[in-house]
């Protein structure tokens, strides 16, 4: 039986180079693979899984008004081996209840590689939702600079510091993020108070 896989892991914990060898490794076995990534997501331009290491590969962008199930039943015929998506807490809710009809329906695994929670440790909707329909869920861990796990993507600004108010969504300009343990984020938070 296939399975609905959710891997979850902050920035810089290989997700996308994960998704890509994931790819690349049904490929190398004759399979095909449906490549999807969210359109709100687009640091590297939309319709690219791209990983720090290097790697890039072009992806269908799923945008909010998808049925990705509807999709997927009219062009079975082109895809219908697997399907990988990068960058996975961008989708909507019901999508990863369209891709779990997929997954039951069709026989077809799904991998969705994506971050848990946003910079202020809050989940995001579609992480939430494949928390509760995924059959398979494993973390793919980094370090913080202390050397403990990193759970949170620490929003940085120009300055250097930790932000934690702000839009869930908003990707790029002068801010930066940074995997950190919770512990740091805490802790930067609280030296920031006490320099200003
Ligand atoms: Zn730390």
């Amino acid at each position: 039986m296939a399975k609905l896989y959710f891997r979850y892991g902050v920035m810089g914990s290989s997700k996308s180079a994960q998704a890509l060898i994931t790819k690349f490794n049904y490929e190398e076995q004759g399979m095909r693979v449906w490549l999807l990534k969210p359109a709100a997501d687009t640091r590297n331009g939309v319709g690219n899984v791209h990983s720090r290491i290097g790697l890039e590969k072009p992806a269908d962008a799923v945008t909010d008004d998808m049925d990705l199930y509807e999709i997927f039943r009219d062009r079975e015929k082109e895809f219908n081996d697997v399907i990988i998506v990068d960058e996975a807490q961008f989708l909507h809710p019901s999508h990863v209840e369209q891709l779990r009809d997929i997954v039951d329906n069709y026989n077809v695994p799904v991998f969705c590689f994506g971050l848990r929670t946003d910079f202020r440790t809050k989940m995001f909707p579609g992480s939430a939702r494949l928390f509760e329909l995924a059959d398979s869920i494993s973390e793919l861990k980094t370090v913080c600079t202390c050397g403990g796990k990193a759970m949170v993507n620490a929003r940085i600004d120009g300055e250097g510091n930790v932000i934690t108010e702000g839009e869930q969504l908003y990707i790029g300009g002068n801010e930066s993020y940074r995997p950190m343990c919770y512990k740091c984020w805490k802790k930067a938070q609280q030296k920031e108070v006490e320099e200003a």
